[in-house]
């Protein structure tokens, strides 16, 4: 867990640097794009000098498409989904979201029995955990409560979002500063973020998004400003020949919170 720590923060500082970088780049490529553009239209004396500035336009449309691949790069993830138990997953992150969260602030987990396990890349799933238990940190300033809850759904036809089946349900919530309609609106974007530079990246929940529709499952948020905020995680439950698949020791057993 030590290690998810050091992940999460070294992916931090990666999309910080690729955020920052392909930022500043695409802004400077715009201005080179638009001024080659603006020069290939003008009448030249030497047919040489249309066919330059024609090569550089298409070198800099290049550019713009690997700083697009790079970012899309940056976010892409390699699923390994396995069959995994989430109540067990959120008790074996006790001790690193107490150590993340400080003492300020209370943890309450809220677990229905008899879970069935979920369909997911555990690294993934416990990624999304920490990230959205960080964000909490920093929505909850002065303390507040945080409660992990997870509870089985199942989805029927008429659910327009999710497809027919059952799903673990993880709702992580707040009750911290809530946000504004527009932040709400931005929240998943990539690379959107009110923190301060250095402190985020807005990588987090376009990455958690990313996890979560490539899984079959989907996301949702509620929040109300100076309230807090819910996130709804809902992930497919893994079909019952994958949950025969021994589960490792450690993740089976509940850590102490
Ligand atoms: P980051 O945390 O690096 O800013 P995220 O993608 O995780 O990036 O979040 C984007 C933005 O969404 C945050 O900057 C913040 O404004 C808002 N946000 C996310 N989680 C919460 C939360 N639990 N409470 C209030 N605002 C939140």
């Amino acid at each position: 867990l030590q290690l998810q720590l050091a992940h999460v923060q070294k992916m931090e500082t990666i999309g910080q640097l690729t955020g920052g970088i392909a930022h500043d780049f695409n802004n400077m490529l715009t201005v080179v794009i638009g001024s080659l553009e603006r020069l290939g239209r003008m009448a030249f004396d030497d047919p040489k000098a249309a066919r330059r500035v024609e090569m550089a336009l298409q070198a800099s449309l290049r550019c713009s498409d690997l700083t697009r691949r790079l970012l899309a790069f940056a976010r892409r993830q390699q699923l390994h989904p396995e069959s995994v138990d989430m109540e067990a997953l959120v008790r074996n992150m006790g001790e690193l979201m107490e150590r993340t969260l400080g003492s300020a602030i209370t943890v309450e987990i809220d677990s229905a029995p008899s879970l069935c396990p979920a369909l997911v890349d555990r690294t993934q799933a416990e990624s999304a955990l920490l990230n959205l238990v960080i964000n909490a940190r920093d929505a909850m300033p002065a303390g507040g409560t945080l409660t992990i809850a997870t509870a089985m759904v199942e989805a029927g036809e008429g659910d327009a979002e999710l497809s027919p089946g059952r799903y673990v349900r993880m709702t992580v919530s707040d009750t911290g500063c809530g946000m504004p309609p527009e932040v709400l609106a931005r929240a998943f974007e990539p690379f959107f973020t009110t923190k301060e530079i250095g402190k985020g990246t807005g990588l987090g929940l376009s990455m958690i998004h990313g996890f979560v529709k490539q899984s079959g499952g989907l996301i949702r948020v509620e929040s109300e400003p100076g309230r807090g905020t819910s996130f709804h995680l809902h992930l497919p439950c893994a079909p019952a020949a994958v949950r025969e698949v021994k589960e490792p020791e450690d993740t089976v057993e509940a850590g102490p919170l």
